[in-house]
C-alpha cells in the first residue's frame, strides 16, 4: 500500500480532493505544488498509516520505512541537500494534519536534523553561526517538549539563568557563543532527566517526531475538541514531513500569515500581517508586534514600521500573485501561512477562511458577483444558523465583556437596560420609554406582557424549550435561560452571582447568542437586513422547495414574520390570546364555572377579543394561509395562583370566594401535560372550541366582505390520537363554519387538520387523515412523548446525556432524527396513503433548526413554521437542504 504521498519540485503525487488521506494540510500542500507554486519539497505519510499505528498495536505498517526514506530522498534530490549530512544538512519539518482543521490541537516538531555536527554545517551554509546555534536550541527545546516530554519550564528557567550571568533581557541580546553555551546545558539537563543524551541521530529525531504527531492525535486537547466539533476519532491524523525554510535568516527573510480578504467584514483587500527575521512561533507568540502586509492597511492602522509592501516590495509583487491565484484557484476566499528565505518566497499552507457571518454574507454576494461561484453555490457558503448573528444587535467584539454569570444561549441577540424583577415593573418602565431586562426564577404566560416591554430576559431556571425561551425567540426578544448561578431575591430587589449584588435599576446587558450576562452596557453593533442579506435570500428562494411559515399570533410577530419573508403562519397559538392582562378573568371565570351555562357566559366576553385579533391578523396576512390552533394548554395553567387572584375573579363574577377556590382545588393536576389539555378540552367543553370557530370565521367574513384579500384559514385541533376525536372536531367545527358561513352570506374556504404530537396519533396518521385536510408536526410535544421527558425539566439531566455521548444534541433543539423523525415518517406515508394531497408541515422549534429543516425536505413536508426571527434561517436552510 502507499503510505507516503510527495509533494514539491512543480508536482505532487496526490491534489486537493484527498483530504480525507493526506488531511487538509498535506492535500493543499499537493495542490500548491502542482500549480507551480513555491512550495518547499516534503511528502505526506497518510491517515491511513495512523488509523493502522492504532489498529496494530502502535505498529507502523511494515512499508512505511521504505516509503519514508525514499521521500527523504526525493527531498534531498530537489533541494541538494543530505538529511543528517555534516556539510549540507537538509532540515525538516515534521507537522500533524487531519482532515479538519484542530488548530494548535497536535504537536508540531521543527528544525528537525540538527545535532552538534550538521548545526556546523549549517553554520557554513548559511554563513550566520548565531542563526544556526539559536536554530539548534530552538529544536532542542521543542522536540524535548514535545517528543520526549519534558517540560518547558525547565528549559526557560536555563535560558534565564544565562540572560542573568550576561546581564541581558531579550534573546536577541544572546551571541553564537552564548546560545552555544546554552545548548551545553540544554543537552546537560535532558540527559540529567532521561538518563540518556539528547538523541544526535537524525533519522532517530524523524522517527520520534512522527510518533509523537501520532500520539498527539489522543491527547486530551486533541479529544475534547473532537468532541467540541464532532470529529470522529476514527479518522487519525496525517504526518507532514516538509525541508525547512527560514524566515529568521536576516533582513531579507521574514514570515507570515494572510487571509484574501478581511475574515471579520468581507472586505476584498489582503489582510494579515508578519514579522521580518522572524519564525512562525513567534508570529504566534505574540512577544513582537507583527507589521502589516500593504501600504495601505499600515497608513490605515497608524502604524510606523514599513508594510511588507514597501520593505520587501518585489517579493511582495510575486505574494500578491499566489494569492490571486490561491484564491482564483480554490474560489474562496484563502488563509495563507508563507515564509521568505533570503529574499526567496516560499508558500506552507493554504485553506478555506475561517469568517464571522458577515463576511461570509459579502464574500458569498461578492464572489458571484465577480463570476467566480454562482448564485447557488453562494447560497451554499453561508451557514445558516449564523444569520442569527446578523438579524439582531450584537455585541461588538471589540467591546470589553465583564461576563457576571452563564445560562443557556436561549434567544440570540444581545441586549442592554436596567433591572426589573417582575413583568408590571417591566411594563411600567417600558412605557416610560426605559430599556429594561426583566430577570425572573423562571416565566409563566402571565408573563408575556413583561417578556414584550422588555429587551431582553434572564430566568434562573428552565431549558432551551422552557416557556421563557420559545416565547422570547417568538417574539425576537434575546433570552438567557437557566442561569443557575443567579440567586434572585425579588422582595430585596436584588440578585446575587458569585458575591457580587446587582440591584433593580442597574444596568446589565444579556447576550442570547452565547448564554452571557454582563455588567454595564458594552457597545453594540445594529443589524442589516438590505443589501448583501436580501441579494443572498433572494437567491435562496429561488433554490428552495420547502415553503417557510411562521409561528406568530400578535400583530407585531405577524408584521415582523412577513417582513423576514414568511410565506404564511404556521402557528397561531390561540392561547396566547387568552392571557392578556384585561382577558384573563374572563378566561378563569370560564375555567372555574361549573356547569355549560357558565362557561357559555364568560366565554361571550372572551369572543369579541378573539374575534378582532383575528380581523388584525388575517389582515396583515393578506390572504396568506394561516393555521389556528384551537385552545391547547391544560386547563391547570389557568388556574389563579394566589388568594388575590381568586378575589379579583370573584368581583368580577359576583361568585363566591371559598366556592371559587374549592373548584380550583379541584381542577389542580398531578401532571398536566398529559392531562386535561388539547383538544381534550374541546371534547369535554365544546363550547370554548365552538366559540373559537365561529371567532376565527366571522373575522375571516369580516375581512373578505371588507373587499380584503380573503383569508385563508386552516383550523387546527391540538394532541389528537385518535381517528373518533378528529372525527368529531371535524364535525364540531364544520357545523358551526356551515352555521356562520350562511349566517353571514359569505362563501369562504377553509380546511380543518390536526397537530400530531402524539406517537400514537403518528402510528395512525391515516385514521386521522379521513377527516383532516393537513398535519402539522408539533414536535415539541411529539418528541416530550416520544421520549417520554418533560421539555420543561429535562435541561436538568439532558447535560449528562450529552456529555456521555448518549444523545448528541439537544433532542428538543434538534430533531431526533431516528426515533421522533421515524414517526414523522410514518406518519407522512400513512397520512398520504388516506389522503393523497393531505397538506404536511412542522411547527415545533425544530422548524428553525438547520439540521431538522434537512429532514423535513428528505421526508418530503410541504413547509416549516419556526418564530418570525428565525424565518431568514429556515429560507436558507431550505434552500441548501434543496440543492
Ligand atoms: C409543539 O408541541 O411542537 C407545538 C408547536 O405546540 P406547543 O409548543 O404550543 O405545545
Ligand atoms: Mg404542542
Amino acid at each position: 500500500a502507499q503510505w507516503v504521498y510527495a509533494f514539491g519540485g512543480g508536482g505532487a503525487d496526490g491534489d486537493a480532493s484527498m483530504k480525507n488521506l493526506l488531511g487538509g494540510k498535506g492535500a493543499n500542500l499537493a495542490e500548491m505544488s502542482s500549480l507551480g507554486l513555491p512550495v518547499p519539497p516534503g511528502f505526506t505519510i497518510t491517515t491511513e498509516a495512523c488509523v493502522h499505528y492504532y489498529a496494530n498495536g502502535k505498529q507502523y505498517p511494515a512499508e512505511l520505512a521504505e516509503q519514508v526514506q525514499a521521500g527523504l530522498a526525493k527531498i534531498e534530490e530537489i533541494t541538494g541537500k543530505q538529511f543528517g549530512d555534516v556539510t549540507n544538512p537538509l532540515l525538516v519539518s515534521v507537522r500533524s494534519g487531519a482532515r479538519a482543521s484542530m488548530p494548535g490541537m497536535m504537536d508540531t516538531v521543527l528544525n528537525l536534523g540538527l545535532n552538534d555536527e550538521t548545526v556546523e554545517g549549517l553554520a557554513k551554509l548559511s554563513g550566520d553561526r548565531r542563526f544556526a546555534y539559536d536554530s539548534y536550541r530552538r529544536f532542542i527545546q521543542m522536540y524535548s517538549n514535545v517528543v520526549l516530554n519534558l517540560e518547558h519550564h525547565m528549559f526557560e528557567e536555563i535560558l534565564d539563568d544565562h540572560k542573568d550571568r550576561l546581564d541581558v533581557n531579550v534573546d536577541t541580546g544572546l551571541t553564537a557563543d552564548d546560545w552555544a553555551a546554552v545548548i551545553k546545558d540544554y543537552k546537560a539537563a535532558v540527559r540529567e532527566q532521561l538518563g540518556k543524551p539528547f538523541p544526535q541521530d537524525a533519522q532517530e529525531q524523524l522517527w520520534g517526531a512522527v510518533g509523537a504527531v501520532f500520539a498527539s492525535w489522543m491527547n486530551d486537547r486533541a479529544k475534547f475538541y473532537r468532541r467540541m466539533h464532532d470529529i470522529p476519532e476514527s479518522w487519525g491524523t496525517a504526518v507532514n514531513i516538509q525541508s525547512m525554510v527560514f524566515g529568521n535568516m536576516g533582513e531579507t527573510s521574514a514570515t507570515g500569515v494572510a487571509f484574501t480578504r478581511n475574515p471579520s467584514n468581507g472586505d476584498n483587500r489582503l489582510y494579515g500581517e508578519f514579522l521580518i527575521n522572524a519564525q512562525g512561533e513567534d508570529v504566534v507568540a505574540g512577544i513582537r508586534t507583527p507589521q502589516s502586509l500593504t501600504k495601505a492597511a499600515r497608513e490605515e492602522m497608524g502604524d510606523t514600521a514599513p508594510s511588507m509592501e514597501e520593505a520587501m516590495p518585489e517579493v511582495f509583487g510575486q505574494f500578491k500573485t499566489v494569492v490571486e491565484t490561491l484564491e482564483r484557484h480554490y474560489r474562496d476566499m484563502q488563509d495563507i501561512e508563507f515564509t521568505v528565505e533570503q529574499g526567496k518566497l516560499y508558500m506552507l499552507q493554504t485553506r478555506n477562511g475561517k469568517r464571522t457571518a458577515k463576511a461570509a454574507l459579502k464574500i458569498a454576494v461578492d464572489m458571484a458577483a465577480e463570476g467566480v461561484i454562482s448564485t447557488s453555490e453562494a447560497v451554499g457558503r453561508v451557514e445558516p444558523a449564523s444569520l442569527d448573528q446578523l438579524l439582531h444587535p450584537t455585541i461588538d467584539p471589540s467591546a470589553h465583556r465583564d461576563v457576571i454569570a452563564k445560562g443557556l444561549p436561549a434567544s440570540p441577540g444581545a441586549a442592554t437596560g436596567k433591572i426589573v424583577f417582575n413583568s408590571d415593573a417591566a411594563e411600567k418602565a417600558a412605557a416610560n420609554g426605559e430599556s429594561v431586562i426583566l430577570v425572573r426564577e423562571e416565566t409563566s404566560p402571565e408573563d408575556i406582557h413583561g417578556m414584550h416591554a422588555a429587551r431582553g430576559i434572564i430566568t434562573a431556571r428552565g431549558g432551551m424549550t422552557s416557556h421563557a425561551a420559545v416565547v422570547a425567540r417568538g417574539m425576537g426578544r434575546p433570552c438567557v435561560s437557566g442561569a443557575g448561578d443567579v440567586a434572585i431575591f425579588e422582595k430585596e430587589g436584588l440578585f446575587r452571582v458569585r458575591g457580587r449584588d446587582f440591584r433593580a435599576g442597574e444596568i446589565i446587558t444579556i447576550d442570547g447568542s452565547t448564554g452571557d450576562i454582563l455588567a454595564g452596557a458594552p457597545k453594540m453593533i445594529e443589524p442589516e437586513l438590505t443589501g448583501d442579506f436580501a441579494t443572498l435570500m433572494g437567491w435562496a428562494d429561488q433554490v428552495r422547495r420547502l415553503k417557510v411559515r411562521a409561528n406568530a399570533e400578535t400583530p407585531l410577530d405577524a408584521k415582523t414574520a412577513r417582513q423576514f419573508g414568511a410565506e404564511g403562519i404556521g402557528l397561531c397559538r390561540t392561547e396566547h390570546m387568552f392571557f392578556d392582562d384585561t382577558r384573563i378573568a374572563a378566561v378563569r371565570e370560564m375555567i372555574l364555572a361549573d356547569d355549560e351555562k357558565g362557561r357559555r357566559a364568560a366565554l361571550a366576553k372572551i369572543a369579541p377579543f378573539q374575534k378582532a385579533d383575528f380581523v388584525e391578523l388575517f389582515t396583515i396576512m393578506e390572504g396568506l394561509p394561516v393555521t389556528i390552533r384551537l385552545l391547547d394548554p391544560p386547563l391547570h395553567e389557568f388556574l389563579p395562583h394566589t388568594e388575590e387572584d381568586v378575589q379579583a375573579v370573584a368581583v368580577a363574577t359576583g361568585l363566591d370566594a371559598a366556592k371559587l377556590m374549592r373548584r380550583a382545588k379541584e381542577l389542580h393536576e398531578t401532571n398536566p401535560m398529559l392531562g386535561h389539555r388539547g383538544c381534550r378540552l374541546g371534547v369535554s367543553y365544546p363550547e370554548i372550541y365552538e366559540m373559537q370557530v365561529r371567532a376565527i370565521l366571522e373575522a375571516a367574513c369580516e375581512v373578505k366582505k371588507a373587499g380584503k384579500q380573503p383569508p385563508a384559514p386552516e383550523i387546527m385541533h391540538p394532541l389528537v390520537a385518535k381517528g373518533e376525536e378528529m372525527k368529531y372536531l371535524r364535525d364540531l367545527t364544520d357545523r358551526v363554519a356551515k352555521a356562520v358561513l350562511e349566517e353571514q352570506g359569505v362563501a369562504l374556504e377553509y380546511t380543518v387538520g390536526t397537530m400530531i404530537e402524539l406517537p400514537r396519533a403518528a402510528l395512525r396518521a391515516g385514521d386521522l387523515a379521513a377527516n383532516a385536510e393537513f398535519f402539522s408536526f408539533g414536535t415539541n410535544d411529539l418528541t416530550q412523548t416520544t421520549f417520554g421527558i418533560s421539555r420543561d425539566d429535562a435541561g436538568k439531566f439532558l447535560n449528562a446525556y450529552i456529555e456521555k455521548g448518549i444523545f448528541e444534541k439537544d433532542p428538543f433543539v434538534s430533531l431526533d432524527q431516528d426515533g421522533v423523525g421515524d414517526l414523522i415518517r410514518i406518519a407522512a406515508e400513512r397520512g398520504r396513503a388516506v389522503r393523497p394531497n393531505v397538506k404536511l408541515g412542522i411547527c415545533g422549534e425544530h422548524g428553525g433548526d438547520p439540521a431538522s429543516i434537512g429532514f423535513c425536505e428528505k421526508v418530503g413536508l410541504d413547509y416549516v413554521s419556526c418564530s418570525p426571527y428565525r424565518v431568514p434561517i429556515a429560507r436558507l436552510a431550505a434552500a441548501q437542504a434543496a440543492m
